[in-house]
C-alpha cells in the first residue's frame, strides 16, 4: 500500500507526494512541523499541513524570492529576512559578496532547528558569519527597527494564517518602508495565482499604496501547485531590471538569470486584472 501526503488547497484540489517514511513530527508553540521522505522530491518540509519546501525544487522559489530584489539594487549591504526559518533565502542572499549583514527574524526557533537537522543544504546559509538569527515576531521587529536600516527586506512567510497574518497587512508594509534605506527594496511571497488570487491582488495593491514603484512577478514552483507570485516594492531603483552583473553568483544559480528576471514580470491577463493593472 502506498503512503501519500496531500496538501489540499481550499478550492478542493491539491498536490500529492508518495511518502517513503515520516522522519520527524513536532508541535511548536506556533505550528505543527513535519518532515517526510518522498519518493520523487527528496525530503519535504510541511508546516500546518502546507508544503514549505522539497529538496528537489526549493531552488526555484528561493532564488526568485531573493535575487530579483538583490540584483535590482546596486549595493545591498544590509539585508533583513522575515520568516524564512528553513534558511533557503539566507543561503541565496549569502551568495552575494556585496552583502555585509543578514538578519533573519523567524518567530519559531523549532523551524530553524528542524531545517538544520533535516535540510542541511537548505540551512547551510546559517553557517555564514554575516548571518544573525533572531527568534521573534517579524511584525514587532520591523515596527521597532531603526528607520533607514536595510537596503533589502525579504518576507519569506507562511500563508496568512496564525502568526503570519500581520505580515500581509498594510501597517507591516509601511513599517518595512520606514525600515528601508532611501533606495531600499522590499519583496514578499504573495501567494498562488491559482488558488490565492485575491491575496495576489491585495498584496500588489498594498505595495502600490506604500511604495513609489511596485510590481508583481511569478516563478514556476511545482511543489506549490504550479505558478507562485511575489510582490516587490521599491523606493528608487526599477525592480524589473537587474543592474548588477555578478558572474560569480550567476553561475551558481539553477533558475534565476537576468533574462528570467525581466521575463518574470510579464503577467498573464488574469493576474493583470486581479492586480488592477487592466480592467475587465
Ligand atoms: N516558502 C514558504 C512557504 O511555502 O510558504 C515559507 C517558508 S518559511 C519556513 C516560513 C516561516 O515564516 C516559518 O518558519 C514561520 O515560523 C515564519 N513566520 C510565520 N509568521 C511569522 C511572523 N509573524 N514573524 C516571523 N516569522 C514568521
Amino acid at each position: 500500500m502506498d503512503l501519500r501526503f496531500t496538501e489540499l488547497y481550499p478550492e478542493g484540489w491539491g498536490i500529492t507526494f508518495l511518502v517513503e517514511k515520516g522522519l520527524h513530527s513536532t508541535k511548536s508553540p506556533y505550528q505543527r512541523i513535519d518532515v517526510l521522505e518522498t519518493k520523487s522530491h527528496g525530503r519535504l518540509l510541511v508546516i500546518d499541513g502546507a508544503v514549505m519546501l522539497t529538496e528537489r525544487d526549493e531552488f526555484a522559489y528561493h532564488e526568485m524570492l531573493t535575487h530579483v530584489a538583490l540584483f535590482s539594487h546596486p549595493c545591498p549591504e544590509k539585508v533583513l529576512v522575515i520568516g524564512g526559518g528553513d534558511g533557503g533565502a539566507v543561503r541565496e542572499i549569502a551568495r552575494h559578496s556585496c552583502v555585509k549583514e543578514i538578519a533573519l527574524v523567524d518567530i519559531d526557533a523549532d523551524v530553524i532547528e528542524v531545517s538544520r537537522r533535516f535540510f542541511p543544504q537548505v540551512a547551510s546559509g546559517f553557517n555564514d558569519e554575516r548571518v544573525k538569527v533572531l527568534t521573534e515576531d517579524g511584525v514587532e521587529f520591523v515596527k521597532r527597527a531603526e528607520p533607514g536600516s536595510y537596503h533589502v527586506i525579504v518576507v519569506d512567510s507562511t500563508d496568512p494564517v496564525g502568526p503570519a497574518v500581520g505580515l500581509f497587512e498594510k501597517p507591516f508594509f509601511e513599517a518595512c518602508f520606514r525600515a528601508l534605506t532611501e533606495d531600499g527594496i522590499f519583496v514578499a511571497q504573495s501567494g498562488s495565482p491559482y488558488f490565492q488570487l485575491e491575496l495576489v491582488g491585495k498584496s500588489h495593491r498594498t505595495a502600490r499604496e506604500v511604495f513609489p514603484q511596485a510590481a508583481t512577478y511569478t516563478a514556476q514552483t511545482p511543489s506549490y501547485g504550479g505558478l507562485w507570485s511575489f510582490v516587490v516594492g521599491s523606493k528608487l531603483h526599477d525592480p524589473k531590471r537587474p543592474i548588477r552583473d555578478d558572474e560569480t553568483v550567476l553561475k551558481q544559480l539553477k533558475y534565476y538569470n537576468p533574462r528570467v528576471h525581466e521575463a518574470a514580470f510579464a503577467l498573464p491577463n488574469y493576474i493583470l486584472k486581479a492586480t488592477g493593472q487592466i480592467e475587465g
